[in-house]
């Protein structure tokens, strides 16, 4: 039975039709992939279903964070089963399942591919977007922290993209934070009373995550700083990556503001942003170093660094600086038989193939609505023949931004269409 209503797209997905696919879509990726080639990355293609263990693990506050976002389903075995909220956990994953872990290190690793979380959607915010990640595993030097920001960097100007800022901070490391944690539960507990109903909540399990609430922002304002509480080690390392930030030309500004709310990010934290996309929802790109999650997964402790870009918004970005990316057309060549003449359509079609990509036209409409859907296409050539000249196995080759044409045989046409200038 049909469906009373058309069907449509779910909520906070959307289709990403040709013109789009094939115009910025393609450059985007076309130029992340080239840039993380660039840097000796690799890629790697992990499942988009993981075990919920992967993405959900501790308990109290992180679990909660982690899992009111996700896509969490139980399969016929009733194992719990999610639909990726991000790659990283997937590839530190992956690193020891495929034994990169035995090869050179660090393992420079990118994946372009969907992620799903199940927010409320917004502009700027869907359930199924599009990231570029790039993780640098087992290797635990400042230097490719300021690395992959460099790649991140060079990769959005080279998009043409101006409106963007970076923001770094370090979020320390197990021996600096509790001390920093605790600085900031001696701060906001005489506050608490004052703080929203959330900040009150995560003050005594997660203080750092009042540091993100929007609505108490005039007390964070006055928070002690992170940057103020690092050790050595982790002070050294990220004055080690801001001076290769200066030395790469990057401009940079802290952010003691940009947090982590889990415990196994260490150290880097680092976001970029765009300055005329909707509001909240304008970071590009967010990364940093995770020494802590392999262990935490159940695997040899091992350090990490790594970046997702959201595409979806850097295509939004591009729009907004007015940087239009036309898709090329579907075809170059279009094969236009006057009449209804499968066989010799598609030989001449096999013809042209060879040079160039090639769309036949198998239709019965009259010549003429075949020539308007040959302009539409934004094809070149035409190939046009009736039925006369396909028993002579000729075409009329017509060019169709010079308008003019001439009589070719089958044979000659791969030549001809390779040669054209
Ligand atoms: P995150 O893992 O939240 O730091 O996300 C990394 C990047 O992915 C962000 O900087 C955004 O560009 C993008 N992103 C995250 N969530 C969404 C979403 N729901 N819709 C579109 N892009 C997103």
């Amino acid at each position: 039975m049909p469906a009373s209503q058309p069907i449509k797209a779910t909520r906070g997905v959307r289709d990403i039709p040709p013109s789009d696919w094939a115009g910025p879509w393609r450059i985007v990726i076309g130029q992340a992939t080239e840039s993380a080639e660039n840097y000796g990355n690799q890629a790697i293609e992990t499942p988009v279903i993981e075990p919920a263990e992967l993405v959900e693990r501790g308990v109290g506050e992180s679990t909660d964070i982690v899992t009111k976002e996700m896509f969490r389903f139980q399969d016929r075995g009733e194992r719990w089963l999610v639909l990726r909220p991000e790659f990283t956990a997937g590839v530190v994953r992956a690193y020891f399942e495929t034994g990169l872990n035995q090869g050179p290190q660090p393992a420079r690793l990118y994946s372009v591919g969907p992620s799903f979380r199940a927010e409320r959607p917004q502009a700027g915010r869907y359930r199924q977007f599009y990231q570029f990640n790039v993780e640098a595993i087992g290797d635990p030097s400042p230097a490719l922290d300021a690395e992959l920001i460099e790649m991140a960097w060079n990769w959005l100007g080279g998009l043409g993209l101006g409106e963007v800022s970076l923001q770094v901070n370090s979020v320390g490391d197990a021996k600096c934070r509790p001390a920093y944690r605790q600085a900031l539960l001696d701060y906001f507990r005489p506050l608490k009373a004052q703080l929203s109903h959330d900040s009150q909540t995560r003050l005594e399990v997660n203080p750092l995550r009042v540091l993100d609430s929007k609505e108490d922002q005039r007390f964070v304002e006055a928070a002690p700083r992170i940057t103020d509480h690092l050790c050595e080690d982790c002070k050294a390392a990220f004055d080690e990556v801001r001076r290769l930030l200066d030395q790469a030309q990057i401009p940079h500004t802290v952010n003691p503001r940009i947090v982590r709310g889990l415990d196994y990010y260490t150290r880097t934290a680092f976001e970029i942003h765009h300055q005329l996309i909707g509001g909240a929802q304008n970071a590009l790109c967010g990364g940093g170093r995770y020494d802590g999650l392999a262990e935490e997964l159940g695997w040899p402790a091992t350090p990490g660094v790594g970046f997702a870009a959201g595409l979806d918004r850097i295509v939004s970005a591009l729009s907004s600086e007015g940087i239009e990316v036309i898709a090329p057309p579907a075809a170059e060549v279009i094969v236009v038989p006057d009449g209804y003449q499968p066989e010799a359509a598609a030989v001449v079609g096999r013809f042209c193939r060879q040079a160039l990509p090639t769309w036949v036209d198998y239709s019965d409409r009259s010549l003429r609505a075949k020539m308007r859907t040959a302009g539409k296409l934004g094809a070149r050539w035409a190939a046009i023949f009736n039925a006369d000249e396909a028993a002579r196995q000729v075409v009329q080759l017509r060019d169709l931004n010079a308008g003019e044409q001439r009589e070719m045989p089958w044979d000659d046409l791969p030549a001809a269409l390779v040669q054209a200038p």
